[in-house]
Parts: C-alpha cells; sequence; structure tokens
C-alpha cells in the first residue's frame, strides 16, 4: 500500500481552509482523514475515526487545549472540518482517573464538553484518542490488519509482521474500558508507533499529520507483505456444477423467499446488490465456506449492518429453479430460527432487556455465484455488499496465512445490542414506496422523467427505459437517487428481456411498471398507410404488452404481488380527429389492461391506467401548441388552460397519479384521468 501524501495538496487544503477560518491542524486532520477514508482496504462507510489535539477558543476568550476527533455520523471519506467536533481535553484526561463509567455517563461528559453544543456526538472511541499523548491519532478497519488480529495466536503473528513498531490490546468492546486498556498497553511500550487492537483493528499515532497517517500505511504495507509471504494453506475449493444460473435469474426467487420468510412478521421486499468478482468468487466456491463463512465479523462495528454469519444458499442451476427455492426457503428458515435462538440466549445473559432485531440475513453467498448484499434500499444494500467484500478479503487471508478466528457470540451479541452502535444507524421512517423497484419506459422523455422523479422522491428504486441512451441516462442523473439508465427498444422483446435482465441483476427484482413509452402518428384513418398504423400498433399496443409480460414473469417468480401502470392517453376514450392510429392503439392498450387486470388479481398483481391529457411533452410541442391555440383563436396559455379546472395540467401532475395508483392497494382495472376535468373524456 502507498502512500497518498502530496505536499502540494496538503497546502492547497490548509490554505482553502484557512478563508473559512480553519485552523491548520483541523485542515490537515481533514486531509488525511479522507486519505485513509476513500481507500476501501483501510476503511468503508462510517467505519475508522481520527482526531487531532490542538488549541481552541472558548467563549471566555481563552485558548484551551482540545480535541477534534470523528463526530458520529460523519464518513472518513467526505469528512468536513466540523466532522471533527472539539472537545475539552483536561475533563477527559481527569476522567481516565475513574475505576468505571457507564455508556450513558461516558456520552454525557462527553457531550457536555464539546464546544459547540449542536455538534454530533463524538465517536464511541473518543476516551481511546484522548488518553494517547500524541497529536494524530489515526484508526481504521484495515482487511489486512485485521486478517492477521483475527488470529487465535493474533499477538505471535503480530510480532512476527510488525517487529517491534507495534503492541496488541486484547479485546475490549469500546468505550471507557477500551480506552484505559489501550493506554495502560501503550504507557507500558511507549516508543510503539501504532497499537492493534485484536479481533478488531489498528491505531497509529505520531507527531504531524503526515506522521500519523504514514504510519498507518507502512503498518498496512507490512501486514500485507506478512500476508504475501506467509501463504501456508492454499483454499480448497468445492466441486460446485457448471454454469449456474446468472443472478438475473436467481435474484427474483430469491427475494420471493426473503418475501416467504418475513410472513407478516417483517417487510417482505428487499433491495439487493450482487458481488460477482473473483475473491467474492473464490470466498463462495471454497470447500470451507460454511466453517470459515459463519465463525463471526471480521470487525465487530460490521455487526450492524451484516449480522455476524451470511445465509449459505445452494448452487442454483441453469434451468428450473423452483427445487432450488424449496432448498433455499429451508435454509432462509433455518437462518431466521438460528438468529432467534442466538438472540434468546444472549438477552436471557444480559438480563432479557434487549428487544430482538429482524431475524433475517443481510448478506447471501450462493457457491458458484457470488455474494449479495440485503438492504430495505439499493444504498444499504450497496454497504452491506461492500462490509462482506471487505470481510472476505480478511478472512481469505487469515485463512491463507493461519485459521480465521474473530469475536465470539458474547462480544458479538454486546455490540450488536448496543444502544450507542444502534444509534449510528439512525431512526429514519420509512418512505412510502421504499423497497419497491420501479420500471419506467420512455424515462427520457419529459413525462418519464418526472415519473421517474416522483417514484424516487417517494423512496423507489428506479430504472430508466429509452431508446434514447443520451437522453435517459440525463433523465436518471436527475431523478434524486441512483437511479438506473437503459437504452431499450421496447418495442423488440429480446431488448426488452435484456432490460429486465439488467434491472432484476441491479436490484433484485421488479414491483411496478410504468409502462409510458408511445408516440401519436397523424391522418385520417381511411388515408392512413398500413404500415404506419402497424408502426403506431407496435409501439402504443405491443411494446406495451412485450414489457408488461416480461414484468409479470419476474413478479410471478417474486410471488410478492405487483402494479402494472400504463399510460393511456385520452384518445383511448374520447377520440380527436386525424388522430385514429394513436387512438385505436391506446384503445386496444385500456383493454390490454383490463385483461391484465382480470388475469393477475390472483397473483396480487394489479393492472391500471392514466388518462392524462394536453401535457407539454414531445408528443404536445411547444409549436404544435402555439399551431392548435391559433386555429381556436386561443391564445397558448388559454389552449393549455382550458378545461374545467381551468389550469394547465403537467408532467409532474401525470406523474403523481401514477405514484397514487401505486399506492392504492384494493384497485385494479382503474382508469385515472389527469386532465383538469374534460366532460367527453369522462369514463363511463
Ligand atoms: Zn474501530
Amino acid at each position: 500500500m502507498e502512500s497518498r501524501w502530496s505536499d502540494d495538496d496538503a497546502k492547497q487544503v490548509v490554505e482553502a481552509y484557512a478563508q473559512e477560518g480553519v485552523s491548520a491542524d483541523l485542515a490537515l486532520r481533514t486531509y488525511t482523514a479522507r486519505l485513509l477514508g476513500t481507500d476501501p482496504k483501510l476503511v468503508l462507510h462510517g467505519g475508522g475515526n481520527t482526531s487531532v489535539k490542538t488549541r481552541m477558543m472558548d467563549v471566555y476568550g481563552d485558548e484551551i487545549p482540545v480535541l477534534c476527533v470523528k463526530g458520529s455520523g460523519w464518513d472518513l471519506a467526505t469528512i468536513e472540518p466540523q466532522g471533527h467536533p472539539a472537545v475539552r481535553l483536561e475533563p477527559l484526561h481527569r476522567l481516565r482517573r475513574l475505576a468505571s463509567l457507564s455508556d450513558e455517563a461516558m456520552v454525557n461528559a462527553l457531550r457536555s464538553n464539546l464546544l459547540d453544543s449542536s455538534a454530533p456526538n463524538p465517536s464511541v472511541e473518543t476516551l481511546l484518542h484522548a488518553f494517547l499523548p500524541h497529536k494524530f491519532v489515526d484508526h481504521t478497519h484495515s482487511v489486512a490488519a485485521i486478517a492477521l488480529a483475527d488470529q487465535p495466536n493474533a499477538e505471535t503473528v503480530c510480532r512476527r509482521a510488525f517487529g517491534g513498531r507495534v503492541t496488541c490490546v486484547p479485546y475490549v468492546m469500546p468505550g471507557f474500558q477500551l480506552a484505559k486498556l489501550a493506554a495502560e498497553v501503550f504507557d507500558a511500550d511507549p516508543d510503539v508507533k501504532g497499537l492493534v487492537l485484536l479481533k478488531h483493528g489498528i491505531f497509529s499515532f505520531g507527531s504531524t499529520a503526515r506522521e500519523s497517517y504514514e504510519r498507518m500505511i507502512a503498518l498496512v504495507s507490512a501486514a500485507e507483505r506478512f500476508i504475501a509471504d506467509n501463504q501456508r494453506t492454499p483454499m480448497r475449493p468445492a466441486k460446485l456444477p457448471a454454469a449456474p444460473a446468472p443472478p438475473a435469474k436467481v435474484l427474483p426467487v430469491l427475494r420471493g423467499a426473503f418475501g416467504r420468510v418475513a410472513g407478516s412478521r417483517y417487510q417482505k421486499r428487499w433491495i439487493f446488490d450482487a458481488r460477482t468478482g473473483d475473491r467474492a468468487m473464490a470466498f463462495a466456491a471454497g470447500a470451507d465456506l460454511a466453517s470459515y463463512a459463519t465463525r463471526g465479523p471480521a470487525t465487530p462495528d460490521h455487526v450492524i449492518r451484516i449480522k455476524a454469519k451470511p445465509l449459505i444458499v445452494p448452487t442454483p442451476p441453469a434451468g428450473d429453479l423452483e427445487t432450488w427455492a424449496k432448498a433455499t426457503d429451508a435454509a432462509l428458515a433455518a437462518y431466521a430460527a438460528d438468529y432467534e435462538n442466538y438472540f434468546e440466549r444472549q438477552n436471557a445473559r444480559v438480563g432479557g432487556v434487549k428487544r430482538a432485531l429482524d431475524s433475517l440475513p443481510r448478506v447471501v453467498i450462493a457457491p458458484g455465484l457470488g455474494l449479495f448484499g440485503v438492504g430495505k434500499s439499493s444504498d444499504e444494500a450497496r454497504i452491506a455488499a461492500d462490509l462482506a467484500e471487505a470481510a472476505v478479503e480478511s478472512i481469505l487471508d487469515a485463512e491463507a496465512v493461519g485459521r480465521y478466528q474473530p469475536v465470539g457470540e458474547d462480544d458479538v451479541f454486546d455490540i450488536e445490542y448496543w444502544s450507542l452502535e444502534q444509534a449510528k444507524l439512525g431512526k429514519s421512517t420509512e418512505k412510502r414506496l421504499e423497497r419497491q423497484i420501479v420500471a419506467v419506459t420512455g424515462g427520457g422523455g419529459g413525462i418519464g422523467a418526472e415519473i421517474a422523479k416522483a417514484f424516487a422522491a417517494e423512496g423507489a428504486e428506479v430504472a430508466l427505459l429509452d431508446i434514447d441512451e443520451t437522453a435517459v441516462e440525463a433523465a436518471a442523473a436527475h431523478t434524486g437517487r441512483h437511479a438506473l439508465a437503459i437504452g431499450c427498444d421496447v418495442t423488440d422483446p429480446a431488448s426488452v428481456e435484456r432490460s429486465f435482465e439488467r434491472i432484476t441483476a441491479h436490484f433484485g427484482g421488479l414491483d411496478i411498471l410504468v409502462s409510458n413509452a408511445g408516440a401519436a402518428w397523424t391522418g385520417m384513418m381511411a388515408d392512413m398507410p398500413d404500415a404506419v398504423l402497424r408502426r403506431s400498433f407496435e409501439l402504443n399496443f405491443f411494446a406495451h404488452q412485450n414489457v408488461a409480460r416480461a414484468a409479470v414473469a419476474i413478479m410471478q417468480q417474486q410471488e410478492l404481488g405487483g402494479a402494472l401502470l400504463f399510460n393511456v392517453s385520452k384518445q383511448a376514450l374520447n377520440p380527436g380527429a386525424d388522430f385514429g392510429a394513436y387512438g385505436t392503439s391506446k384503445a386496444a392498450l385500456l383493454a390490454l389492461v383490463r385483461q391484465y387486470a382480470l388475469e393477475h388479481g390472483s397473483d396480487g398483481i394489479r393492472a391500471n391506467a392514466v388518462n392524462a391529457d394536453r401535457i407539454r411533452s414531445g408528443l404536445l410541442t411547444d409549436e404544435m401548441i402555439t399551431l392548435r391555440a391559433r386555429s381556436r383563436g386561443l391564445s397558448a396559455t388559454a389552449y393549455m388552460r382550458c378545461n374545467l379546472l381551468g389550469q394547465e395540467v403537467t408532467a409532474a401532475d401525470v406523474a403523481q397519479a401514477f405514484v397514487m395508483l401505486a399506492l392504492l392497494p384494493k384497485t385494479t382495472g382503474a382508469v385515472l384521468t389527469v386532465d383538469g376535468g374534460n366532460v367527453a373524456a369522462m369514463v363511463r
């Protein structure tokens, strides 16, 4: 591992922050914290913490010694100076003399010594930083260091890997007792450059930001060299069937298994993130997978996001997945029962005061296929998969040089159910369409882009499909979440199939289809060339059938129900002159909506339509509006407001109608009109 320190960058950061009144100490602290935070081999997603001891002015105008330490909720990759709130240092030093200090009293002592009372809670490892004498202190969960720290004879291994540069601190849960113990271990050996926290991670320290950072890099590099030079036990691969089914086919079935085991106890829908890189595949293909994968978390704070153990499922065969689904149901039920037993056993040990979290896994491993992160959003699923991949690195390395032996069950439980750790996850209430995956066709157009935005705002995971790849990528970038943009010709069944496989491979399944793509061809029916009429039916009827059929196939595998929503124009109900090619195909589409409602109600799949009219879009351009308004002797504004409510109807109004239909659990076969009121187009 190379140092990424740059004198030029450091100077620039100091100068830039100086303009905001930030001291050089805090600017350099921010700079190297980010160097650590942006390397996934060192820290991931809020893991690790950093500090600097400096001086600051208090409200009385006195310059006092403070510890600026990472605040909870900040991520080292993107931390800003205010992410290291200042705590008065002397009162922290005095805490070391206490024999014990409860977590609540520790948090209170930290908070009441903040210089800024509105700052976030200082890290749970603040006292460890405070009790070490060095100006800069860095802490990471380096995958290589953890591979050595998670060994039965970790102290011997660390002595061989690091020489006298570090000393080891036995495992204790983070907080006051760990801070005291680490300080005692350090005091006994004050020339060391760092501390290895057994079964947890590594600290480095120094008198400058650069020294502390480069000591971290040097120590981690020594761990990496040791691992490279001491590969004693080659991985024994398991015998796996050739060519399993791909994630795109497997994930909807797996998603269904999660829904079935959740029953009525938990939310049934989950989002998945598949990883099929070389290391994940090697890990999943090991003959001893069931042993090394289930011994416990590589570092304790992983447990709050990915639990102590992954779920291992059989390799899915390339053909029919029905037998595999049954085996997966059984494996998932056994996992949940095992988790519930663990909770009961451990809760009894701590006096029965804890409330059980849900018993579903956050990581699934399928030999031959890879590993999957699981979460209630794509962000959570991605974080779970990232942490699982980091653990894979540590575990493979630990097994190669010796034996992977992480913290035991009691310690796992204490961390998993520690209020200070659970606080890291925050308490957000779920949005109305969170956990739901939606595909929007015509996503590159004005109405499609608004629909995508409206669903994203309700918490849904969004895939936008459009034949215009540039337009759909631009629209995806503006949805406000990590939307998936897919170039798709909805009139081509093969293109539709490929696109829906991309959606299931990316998110794990599909819950809502908004079939919105369309176009209008004009002309009197008597003069209409057959070719034009057929083109209109291809896009305005058959393309809807293509996407609906593909969506239903996924929904039936999941057994979670679903919603099919179609953009049916006013033309289907109230024909306009010259719009026959459009109107007849849309009228056929309305019949299609009702047919799906009839045939798939028993699957819990609802089919509904939106009847919108006079919306500015690719179908009704400003130029067309001017022409039509003129032919009626109206201004463009008056023409657009020509309805019962006297208000223009926008793409955003149409988008809200689709959201509403997605939310109404008992409505199917319905047409929702969004036209400001037009008696001739009313459904009767
Ligand atoms: Zn830590």
